[in-house]
C-alpha cells in the first residue's frame, strides 16, 4: 500500500507552496487507496510554535484534504538518540566544536547546501567543555555502506553522493538529532512508501538514502515535485509577502476551489511552478 506524507515543520504559517505540497502527496495516496500522513516536524525546540500545528490542522481541513496524523518529532527524542548511538559506536559520527564563524574562518568549500564543513574537528584533539555537536564522518558512512541508489519517481534511479553536504551535522548541539536523522527516522516508523516533498529537499534525500542504509531501514521511493515561485523566479516564503493559508482562509476564499485550482495549476497572478 503506498503511503505518502505531509511533513511541515511548525515555525511558520503554511503558504501556497506547502498547500500544492500536501495536495500532491494526498492525491498520489488516493490514486493508490493508501493513506496520507500529517507529521508535525517540531524537532527544532527553539523555533517551534506548538500553536501552529493546530493552525495546519485547519488549513488542510479547509483545502478538503483528509489524512491521519502520526506522532510529532518532539515524541521520538529516544528513537533519534538511539539512532544515532548506534552510528557512533560504529565510529560514524565525531564530536564538532566548531561555531559557525570557526567555519567560516575556515574558509571553507562551498556547495550548493551552503558551506562544506572543512572536517577542521575529525582529527583534532577537542576542548571536550564546549558544547559539541555530532557529525558523520562521509567518507567512512559511503565506505561501509558501498554503491547504493535511491529511486526518485520522476527522475529515476540516483546514485547516492551526498558530498553537497560534506560531513553533515546529525546530532546538533542543542537538540538530540538534526532534520536528516528525524525525518529519515520517522518515515521509516512512520511505513512511509513514498517520500513527497518539493524539489528543495531533493539533495536531502542523498544523506536520508546513506543513513536508511547504514541504519537498515527499509527504502522508499521518492517523489521531488516542483516548486511554486513568485515573480522572482524565488521559492515561496512568508517573509516575502506570500500570503499565508491561514490569510487566505480568514480573508473567506474557498479552500476546496484553491485547491482544485492548484491541481490544475491555474496559479495566481504572480505564482508560477518551477519546471523540474
Ligand atoms: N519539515 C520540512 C519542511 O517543513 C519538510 C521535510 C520533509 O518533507 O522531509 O520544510
Amino acid at each position: 500500500m503506498i503511503v505518502t506524507r505531509f511533513a511541515p515543520s511548525p515555525n511558520g504559517h503554511l503558504h501556497l507552496g506547502h498547500a500544492y505540497s500536501a495536495i500532491v502527496a494526498h492525491d498520489l495516496a488516493q490514486a493508490g487507496n493508501g493513506r496520507f500522513l500529517l507529521r508535525i516536524e517540531d524537532i527544532d525546540g527553539a523555533r517551534s510554535r506548538p500553536e501552529l500545528a493546530d493552525e495546519f490542522r485547519h488549513d488542510l481541513e479547509w483545502l478538503g484534504l483528509e489524512w491521519d496524523e502520526v506522532p510529532a518529532q518532539s515524541t521520538r527524542l529516544e528513537s533519534y538518540e538511539h539512532a544515532a548511538q548506534q552510528l557512533l559506536e560504529r565510529g560514524l559520527l565525531y564530536p564538532c566544536v566548531c561555531t559557525r564563524s570557526d567555519i567560516r574562518q575556515a574558509q571553507p568549500a562551498s556547495g550548493p547546501e551552503g558551506p562544506i564543513y572543512p572536517g577542521t574537528c575529525k582529527n583534532a584533539v577537542i576542548d571536550k567543555s564546549k558544547p559539541a555537536a555530532l557529525r558523520l564522518d562521509l567518507e567512512k558512512a559511503m565506505g561501509q555502506a558501498g554503491e547504493i541508489a535511491w529511486t526518485d519517481e520522476l527522475s529515476g534511479a540516483v546514485i547516492v553522493d551526498p558530498r553537497d553536504f560534506g560531513d553533515v551535522v546529525l546530532v546538533r548541539k542543542d537538540e538530540p538529532a538534526s532534520y536528516h536523522v528525524a525525518a529519515t527516522l520517522d518515515d521509516a516508523i512512520d511505513g512511509v512508501t513514498l517520500v513527497t516533498r518539493g524539489s528543495d529537499l531533493y539533495s536531502a534525500s542523498h544523506v536520508h538514502r546513506l543513513l536508511q542504509e547504514l541504519l537498515s531501514l527499509p527504502v522508499p521511493h521518492w517523489h521531488h515535485h516542483a516548486l511554486l515561485l513568485d515573480s522572482d523566479g524565488k521559492k515561496l516564503a512568508k517573509r516575502r509577502n506570500s500570503p499565508s493559508l491561514s490569510d487566505l482562509r480568514n480573508s473567506s476564499e474557498d479552500g476546496r476551489l484553491l485547491a482544485e485550482q492548484l491541481r490544475l495549476q491555474r496559479l495566481p497572478a504572480g505564482i508560477s511552478l518551477e519546471s523540474a
